[in-house]
């Protein structure tokens, strides 16, 4: 069985299609600069050459029609024709309150991610238009929608309720959904496999460090609370995001600066976070490691700042839980800083026992133990693997249908 995944980004399309007896990536791809100037699709087969096709994609569906095109072309492709294709899953932001879980896509599921345009408004416009494209370019193959909040919804009303009035609740559902959901997951699941802890009762937190960034605590598999809220903004210090400010900012700033709201969170999404901190340096947590270790005092502060933050969620994720048994860490930088996460874990934690083994940790991107055999918690490094969840979502579904 063959699956393609697809993840629409407000002016981008990341594409996957994996086979699903042996898990392998068959190709994947990249549409950049979808309605901007200089579009371009790069196509990648593992063992070939990329494959960049350069031409103007004013929007998402021209985009899946070149990836249509690219996966069977004569030269570059991986199938004969999209009749290869069984399913095809999808990233969708934001599900709202309606989604607990991955569905098959059917007018109500597309009504209902339209629905949801406010929430989510750079991404669920583009998604939609994902599914649409490929019911245009491939009628009656199943669509699944995957919700980047349905992992979110196992949270139970006091970690999701904000304390405003609640009419903004019942009017507008604003509350806090969770994102990063087909993350925290897999690597969650993965963590209660590979830790040998009891499937029902395993209490785990994950801590997905990337650009974007957002800390999850589960028991046996269900969301207890997660770092991200309304919007991806909550939180912690991410590459250009604030995380948690206090709101009263926004107004102090805005009338300061005579700027907008819409401005200031302009301000708070793209040139906040480490970036900001570093006074515009870089978003990179690389170029951020690099400043600190010349000198850079706004680096040093942002790189503490930011491993600070994920301690204290950390801390607070262990009192809701009353405990923890594993802690894992994926996405860009979890994966690859093995200081981030020796100072998350030893800086702060060691009170309670957590031990990191330094040759276990001196490790990227491979999936391992990093604690050590004393540590009273197991603590893993597990990369994170979105596409594959989404993959086994939509195979699941539709052999169940
Ligand atoms: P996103 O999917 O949110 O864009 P990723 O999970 O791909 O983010 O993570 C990207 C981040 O990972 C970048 O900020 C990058 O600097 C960071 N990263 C990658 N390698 C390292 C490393 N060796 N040390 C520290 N950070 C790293």
């Amino acid at each position: 069985m063959n699956i393609l995944v697809l993840n629409c980004g407000s002016s981008s399309l990341k594409y996957q299609i994996i086979n699903m007896d042996t898990k392998d990536v068959i190709c994947k791809g990249l549409c950049e600069r979808i309605g901007i100037e200089g579009s371009k699709l790069t196509h990648k087969v593992p063992g070939h050459d990329n494959y960049v096709v350069e031409e103007y994609m004013p929007d998402h569906k021209k985009a899946v029609e070149l990836v249509m095109a690219a996966i069977t072309d004569k030269d570059h492709g991986v199938i004969a024709s999209v009749d290869e294709i069984d399913a095809i899953g999808h990233r969708v932001l934001h599900g709202g309150q309606k989604f607990t879980a991955s569905i098959i896509v059917n007018d109500d599921v597309k009504a209902a991610i339209r629905e949801c345009f406010d929430l989510g408004p750079l991404h669920n416009p583009a998604n939609l238009m994902g599914i649409e494209a490929c019911e245009h370019a491939m009628p009656g193959k199943p669509n699944v929608a995957v919700f980047d909040t349905s992992f979110g919804m196992g949270m139970e009303p006091k970690a999701y309720m904000y304390a405003l009035p609640i009419e903004y609740y019942e009017k507008y559902s604003i509350r806090r959904y969770g994102f990063h959901g087909t993350s925290h997951d897999y690597v969650s699941h993965r963590a209660i496999e590979i830790s040998g802890a009891d499937p029902k009762t395993a209490k785990v937190i994950v801590c997905h460090l990337g650009n974007g960034a957002s800390v999850s605590a589960s028991i046996g598999g269900v969301c207890v609370d997660t770092s991200m809220g309304l919007t991806p903004l909550e939180g912690l210090i991410m590459g250009t995001r604030s995380g948690d400010i206090d709101p009263a900012i926004v107004q102090f700033i805005c009338n300061k600066e005579g700027i907008s709201v819409d401005d200031m969170l302009n301000i708070l999404n793209k040139k906040s976070g480490v970036f900001g901190m570093s006074g515009g340096r870089s978003s990179d947590f690389r170029d951020i490691e690099d400043g600190a270790a010349e000198g850079d005092e706004s680096c040093k502060v942002a790189l503490e700042a930011f491993r600070y933050r994920v301690a204290k969620y950390v801390g607070s994720y262990i009192a809701a839980m009353n405990g923890v048994d594993v802690i894992a860490f994926t996405a860009g930088v979890g994966e690859n800083d093995a200081t981030t996460r020796k100072l998350v874990c030893e800086q702060y934690l060691s009170y309670m026992g957590v031990k990191i083994d330094d040759e276990r940790n001196n490790v990227r991107g491979q999936e391992r133990l990093i604690s050590a055999d004393d540590s009273t918690v197991k603590v893993y490094l597990i990369p994170t693997n979105e596409e594959l969840k989404i993959a086994l979502d939509t195979q699941m579904l539709i052999e169940n249908k």
